[in-house]
This record gives C-alpha cells, structure tokens and sequence, in this order.
C-alpha cells in the first residue's frame, strides 16, 4: 500500500486532475490511497468568503462563492461519467448550500470564530475529493470517495487541531483496508479532520502533506508520495532562486529541518509519523511524473555537498527580555518559558547572555498577553518584521570555518541572532525582513555555484531560467 499525496496545483482544473489520473493508473499495483488538497485556491478563496461574511459583507461573498462553485461544477462536467453527472451535481450543490448556511451564521454573528472557520475551509478538500474519485470512474478505475472525518479524530483546537494518534491510527487503518477492498482506489482529504462529537476540524494550512503521512503510518504505507509543482525539494525557493537545483535524497533529519524552518513544498510536521515507522517519502511534480524527485529517507548517503538546502521564514517577531536579575539567577529561565507556555506560543530561537534573552517567535496570536507578562521580568523590547534563513545539511556538522564563508558572503546584510550547533546539521540567523531575499539569493550563489553532481541535479525550470 502507498499514500499518494496531490496538492492544490497538481487538482487545479480537469486537466490537473487528469494528469493525476495518469500518474495513479501507473501505480494501481502498488495499492494506493489518494490524498487531495482543495483545488488550486480554494481555501484561500473559502476563508475568504468567510472574512467578507464577517465584516458584513455577504452579497459580495455569495458572489466570490458563486465563483468558487462555477470552477467546480466546471471540472466535475469534464470530468465524471455521463450518469453520474447528475448526482455529483446534486451532490456538490448541498456542499455549497451547506457552506452558503455557515456564511450567514458568520454573517449574523458578525465574527469568525475558528470551529466557523473550520466548518468553512475544510470544504475545499471535501469537494475536490468528490470530483476526484468521480473522476476515476470516469476513467475506468473504481474511485470510493472516503470522508476522512471520522477516521481522522483530533482534538477541539480549531485550525490548528492536534491528532489524536491513539483513537485515529486504529480508525484509519480499519477505514482504509476496508476502502481498498479488491481494486478499490479510495480517494480522500487531507487537511481535515474531527473532534469526538464530530465537528470538522483543519489541522492548519499545508497540512495535507501531514494528513498523508498520518494515513500512511497509520495503515503503515510502503511509501508516502508528495505530487506538487516542482521537482523535489529544491535547494531554495525557487520563486527566489529561479536555478534552484533539485536535491536527490535528503534524510529525514534534513528534511524535518527545511520544513521547520519554512520550505514551503513541505508541512512542518509531515514526516514525525513517517520517520517513527521509517516510512520513505518521496517529494515529485505532477508536471512532470517522469522526473524522479527527491527521495527523503532515514539516512541519506554521504555527500560532498557542505549545504543541502536554503529555507526562510518571513514574518519572525524577536523579543528580548532585559534584566540584570538574571545575573547568576537560576530558575530565571524556566519562569520565562513558562510565559510561553502559558500562552501557548511555540519559540523558535533563542540566544541569551548575562543579562538579556532574545527569543523569535513564528505564532503571535498571543503576543500581546505574552509582553504584558514578560514585563514583570525586566525591560521587554519587541522587533517585527524579521526573518529567519536556515541552511541544513549533515555536513555542517564536521565544517570548521563554515560561519565564516555563511556570514562573509552576506557582509553588508545585518543579522541580529545566530544559532549554530543546537541542531547539528542546520546554522540559522535572523535579519530583517526587506534583506532576505537579497540574502537568500547571496548564499545560495556562495553554495550552490558548483553543484556536486552526485547530490543534485539541475531542473528543466532552472535550465528554462538560465
Ligand atoms: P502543494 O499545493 O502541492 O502542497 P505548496 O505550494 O504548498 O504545494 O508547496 C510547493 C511550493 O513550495 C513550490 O512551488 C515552491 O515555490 C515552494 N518552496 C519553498 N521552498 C522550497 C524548496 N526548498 N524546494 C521546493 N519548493 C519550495
Ligand atoms: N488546502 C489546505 C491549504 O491550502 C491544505 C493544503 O493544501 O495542504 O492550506
Ligand atoms: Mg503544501
């Protein structure tokens, strides 16, 4: 058994899904289970009906609906059998009645709360899911469209809801095998989940790819397959660094790292479940099926390569803590944290002295409430717009003078917090937010200009940019 995992590019339109047709037929040996996000912006769209809802503005979000449910009802028609048209039809009309129902409750409350939220963005999977295992059978091979709801339970922490690994695994396996049944292809939805008594859930934005890696150790997959739209995981973001080349095998450890830390065509939290049961996962464009990606596996052979991978994240808060209390205190720090804690508020990265604590922080939901109590221990300053740059590979590790070359060629780039050494195998820095493209795009040319052939290879985008 494989989880194959289509993100929203790679369901778009019909001729998306068509290529996903294509890339699964080649496969149906290998028992697969099909793992859709919502098709191409859906979610942004959905959440965006949701906001205009909330501000009072419902005619204008029924009608950015209406636009969502055309391109919908658009691929359906190409795509599913000519009797099954009608009932698929019928099918995603509720849908969009259900979702018209839930703009109106948000609309009368004049807010969006985040079980709201949830009850409307988790429809983008819901709907591209239908019209993918339509399409299957539209194609001869017989899709079952599997609502992964009640197999997928997390708890009540909408939009970002956690999953209960201990109710779900069992109920996914159980779901799933009884899905595959003969030549079965079970088409389902990542990204949503539900509590015990059965409200949908999201488990944040980009989290199919966690929802495919949950699916797939829990019925305890030969492989996890990540389709999207670009070759594999890249040496940078090519939005920024349009030669990125492809890397072609990563281990876990680095891969976790680049997510972590911002690379996009992977969900933070993605290969926990599949790096417990060792489960290979493999990153491949729905473009171009015949590429073979990149291979992300427990250890990756060695490399000459220092550097494997660039990942940034914008959108970093630094706050530093001021206090000469600190001074051979102890105890000071576990009181601080426990601020986090409280406030539910993940810290990044962390760098202290004798008598400050800087700290970044990604979430800032909470920031407000964590500076007021922080002000009880000492002076608290705030700085936005930051970004944090990581570059990772386990050859970092054994490179005397490697913070040297990273920081020389950024000279006239200002970097405010440096952390070298808490993971082995990443170096991570933060400099401001206008810098980091330039940045990125420095160190990239420093490490990637000679690329060891073993490690990487050069894309057809990279090729069409040169
Ligand atoms: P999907 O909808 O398939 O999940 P995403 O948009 O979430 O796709 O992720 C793919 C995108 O991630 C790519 O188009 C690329 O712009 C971005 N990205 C950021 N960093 C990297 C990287 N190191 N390697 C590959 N892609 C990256
Ligand atoms: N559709 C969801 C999102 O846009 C989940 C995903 O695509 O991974 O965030
Ligand atoms: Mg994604």
């Amino acid at each position: 058994m494989i989880v194959m995992k289509f993100g929203g590019t790679s369901v778009e339109d019909a001729t998306a899904i068509r290529r996903l047709i294509s890339i699964v037929r080649t496969q149906l040996h290998r028992r697969p289970i099909v793992t859709v996000s919502a098709m191409g912006k859906t979610t942004n769209g959905l959440l965006e009906c949701a906001r205009l809802a909330a501000a009072g503005e419902i005619e204008t979000a029924n009608r950015k609906l209406e636009s969502l449910a055309a391109h919908h009802f658009n691929a359906a028609d190409q795509l599913a059998l000519p009797i099954e048209k009608e009932s698929l039809r019928d099918t995603l009309v509720k849908r969009f009645d259900e979702i018209r129902a839930t703009l109106r409750e948000i609309n009368a409350a004049r807010q969006v709360t985040p079980r709201l939220s949830d009850a409307v963005s988790a429809n983008g999977e819901l709907l591209s899911s239908l019209i993918v295992a339509a399409a299957f059978r539209g194609a001869g091979i017989p899709g079952v469209w599997v609502d992964v709801r009640p197999l997928l339970r997390t708890n009540n922490d909408f939009t970002r809801a956690a999953v209960q690994f201990d109710e779900a695994n069992p109920r996914l396996k159980a779901g799933f095998i009884e899905a595959l049944d003969g030549t079965n292809v079970p088409v389902t939805q990542g990204f949503i989940g539900s509590t015990a008594d059965g409200a949908t859930t999201t488990i944040g934005r980009g989290g199919s790819d966690h929802s495919a890696a949950i699916i797939g150790a829990a019925i305890d997959a030969d492989e996890i397959q990540i389709w999207t739209d670009v070759d594999g995981i890249l040496t940078t973001d090519p939005r920024i660094v349009a030669e990125a080349a492809k890397v072609k095998t990563i281990s876990f450890a680095e891969a976790s790292e680049l997510a972590y830390f911002g690379a996009r065509v992977l969900h933070p939290s993605t290969l926990l479940p599949a790096m417990a049961r060792e489960i290979p996962v493999c990153v491949r464009n729905s473009r171009r099926p015949r590429v073979e990606g990149t291979a992300i596996v427990r250890n990756a052979p060695p490399s000459r390569a220092l550097v494997k991978a660039i990942a940034f994240k914008r959108g970093i808060t630094i706050i530093n803590v001021a206090s000469d209390r600190m001074l051979m205190a102890h105890g000071f720090l576990a009181r601080l944290f426990a601020v986090f804690d409280r406030h539910e508020t993940p810290v990044d990265m962390v760098a202290t002295s004798e008598v400050s604590v800087s700290m970044t922080l990604d979430d800032t939901r909470n920031l407000d409430k964590v500076i007021a109590d922080l002000q009880s221990f000492g002076e608290v300053a705030v700085e936005r717009d930051q970004a944090l740059i990581c570059l990772v590979g386990e050859k970092l590790k054994y490179t005397p003078g490697l913070a040297s070359r990273i920081f020389s060629s950024i000279e006239d780039v200002n970097v405010s917090m440096i952390s070298h050494g808490a993971s082995a195998i990443n170096v991570s820095f933060i400099v401001a937010s206008s810098d980091v493209e330039r940045a990125v795009k420095l160190l990239h040319r420093e490490f990637f200009s000679e690329l060891d052939a073993e490690t990487f290879e050069i894309t057809a985008a990279a090729q069409a940019a040169a």
